[in-house]
């Protein structure tokens, strides 16, 4: 399984950050894990279009996280993508909610020329083509999801946004890439947000393989993050860059 991350950065604007959003490339598919503001950008960057999303999977309605599920609906109506197969995308309940909200205030978001299956989420297990997705709630909002991600390939943890949490570890166990908020620096920590060194003691609790640190505030900037989280963490620590690529294996 290959991750790429399209963005690592937060609802601040940065200059080489976009806010949150990743894909993931299994031996049979193209999974999108949140879809912050900028992430179609970030696809066609990494070389993807949209007629290959195959699914999307919402961590939480947070607008970094989420605000280009319209921009995706809008360009998914071109004769560009027309018939394409159907787009599913998951989310905790309120993504319903979520989407005809949206569909109220653009009319034109609507489904044209292809089909759009969304599905609530309940905690649990539920197959995706060749993936096995495991959601688990995640102490941040009360809709909060994180997922993991797992094929015979390989296997990738997401926190979405996330507080110190049992579920967390319980997410990443023995996973091949955990993919983790430390949203900001150690002594400056966010409520609903871990910083390195909390994300490295869950990973590390995890006995997770790779920590891949993301979604920094501007705090960051400046900060040696992988050393913070090596400190507690005996695995490989990478910090995220957008459009950076890494494999489970
Ligand atoms: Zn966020
Ligand atoms: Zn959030």
């Amino acid at each position: 399984m290959q991750l790429t991350i399209l963005g690592s950065g937060t609802a601040i604007p940065v200059a080489d950050r976009f806010p949150a959003g990743y894909l993931v490339t299994t031996p049979r598919q193209r999974l999108v894990v949140d879809l912050g503001p900028g992430v179609l950008r970030r696809l066609a960057q990494a070389d993807v279009s949209l007629r290959e999303v195959d699914a999307v999977l919402l961590t939480h309605y947070h607008t970094d996280h989420c605000a280009d599920l319209a921009a995706m609906l809008f360009a998914l109506r071109s004769p560009h993508f027309a018939g394409r197969p159907p787009l599913h995308v998951h989310g905790a309940p309120g993504l319903r909610r979520l989407v005809e909200t949206l569909t109220t205030a653009w009319p034109w978001l609507a489904p044209r020329g292809y089909e759009l299956v969304l599905h609530e989420l309940a905690p649990g297990e539920f197959t995706l083509g060749d993936t096995t997705v495991q959601a688990l709630p995640i102490r941040h909002t009360a809709q909060s999801l994180g997922y993991r991600l797992t094929t015979p390939a390989g296997s990738i943890a997401f926190s979405g946004d996330a507080d110190t949490c049992d579920e967390l570890v319980a997410l990443a166990a023995d996973v091949d890439l955990f993919v983790c908020d430390a949203a900001t620096p150690d002594g400056q920590k966010l409520d609903g947000h871990l910083t390195p060194t909390l994300a490295a003691e869950h990973a590390e609790r995890a006995r997770a393989r790779h920590l891949v640190l993301t979604h920094f505030y501007p705090e960051c900037l400046g900060h040696d993050l992988a050393t913070a989280a090596a400190a507690r963490f005996h695995g490989q620590v990478t910090v995220a860059r957008d459009l950076q690529t890494l494999r489970t294996r």
